[in-house]
C-alpha cells in the first residue's frame, strides 16, 4: 500500500518528463488508474493520494467495487469488451467506455444511458495490430462505427482506444501508436470534439506520449503486479 503513494508521485513525474521531452503540452496526458483485480482498500489509498480516474475490465467486479468505495469525486472508466448483456449496467455505472467496437454495442450502450446524467463518453477501440481474435474494429470499419455513434444523442464520441501487440523497445512501440494516431487525426477535422487518444499501458507509456497520447492506462505501474 505504501507503494501506491510512491508509484503514483513516479508516474506523475515521468508523466510530465516524457511530455517535455516530446514536445507536449504540460498537463496534457492524463493518468488513469486500471484497477482491475484490485481491492477497494487498494482503491481507496490511491485515491487518498490524489488520484480520481480509474479503469476496470468486467463489469461485476466493477460494481462490488463501486459500492464499496463510494465516492463521488472518482470517474469510473469501463475498458474491456462489453458485452451485449453488460449494457445496461455499463451504461448506468460508468462515464466512460473506451472499448465501443460494434454498432450493436452502441445501440445497445445509447437506450441505456440514463436521462438525468450527461451522455456516455466513449470511445472506439482500434485492433490496431490486426491481431487475430483481439478486441477492437479494423481501421477500414472507422467510419462507418463513427456514424453510427454520432447518431446518438446520449453518447458522446471523445476519441480512439488501442492496445497494440507488445514489442520491445520505444522505437517500434511508437509504430503502432502512429497509426492510431494517424486515423485519429484524419477524422478530427469531421469531429472537433473529439480530444481522446486512449493509448498507452504501464509497458509502453512513453512510445504513447510520444504519439499524442492524451490519456494513459496504467495498472502494474500503479498498483504492482497482477496475481
Ligand atoms: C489491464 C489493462 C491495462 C493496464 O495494463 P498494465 O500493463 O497493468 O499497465 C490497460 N488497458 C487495458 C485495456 C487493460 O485491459
Amino acid at each position: 500500500m505504501q507503494d501506491i503513494a510512491k508509484n503514483l508521485l513516479t508516474l506523475r513525474h515521468r508523466i510530465h518528463e516524457f511530455e517535455q521531452r516530446y514536445g507536449r503540452e504540460s498537463g496534457s496526458v492524463s493518468l488513469l488508474a486500471v484497477s482491475k483485480t484490485r481491492s477497494p482498500a487498494e482503491l481507496q489509498t490511491a485515491i487518498a493520494n490524489g488520484q480520481t480516474m480509474f479503469g476496470e475490465s468486467y463489469a461485476q467486479e466493477a460494481m462490488a467495487k463501486m459500492a464499496a468505495i463510494n465516492d463521488l469525486g472518482v470517474s469510473w472508466h469501463f475498458i474491456g469488451p462489453v458485452q451485449s448483456n453488460k449494457t445496461r449496467v455499463v451504461a448506468e455505472q460508468f462515464t466512460w467506455v473506451h472499448s465501443v467496437d460494434r454498432a450493436r454495442i452502441a445501440r445497445r450502450l445509447a437506450k441505456a444511458v440514463p436521462q438525468a446524467v450527461p451522455p456516455l463518453n466513449v470511445c472506439i477501440q482500434v485492433n490496431i495490430s490486426a491481431e487475430p481474435g483481439k478486441s477492437g474494429i479494423q481501421p477500414h470499419e472507422l467510419p462507418e462505427l463513427v456514424a453510427e455513434i454520432s447518431r446518438y444523442e446520449r453518447l458522446r464520441l471523445r476519441g480512439l482506444m488501442a492496445m497494440p501487440a507488445p514489442a520491445a523497445d520505444v522505437s517500434s512501440q511508437r509504430k503502432a501508436f502512429a497509426a492510431l494516431r494517424d486515423l485519429y487525426d484524419g477524422l478530427h477535422a469531421g469531429f472537433p470534439e473529439m480530444d481522446t487518444l486512449s493509448m498507452g499501458t504501464s509497458a509502453d507509456m512513453e512510445a504513447a506520449i510520444a504519439e499524442g497520447s492524451t490519456l494513459v492506462r496504467i495498472g502494474t505501474a500503479v498498483f504492482g503486479p497482477r496475481e
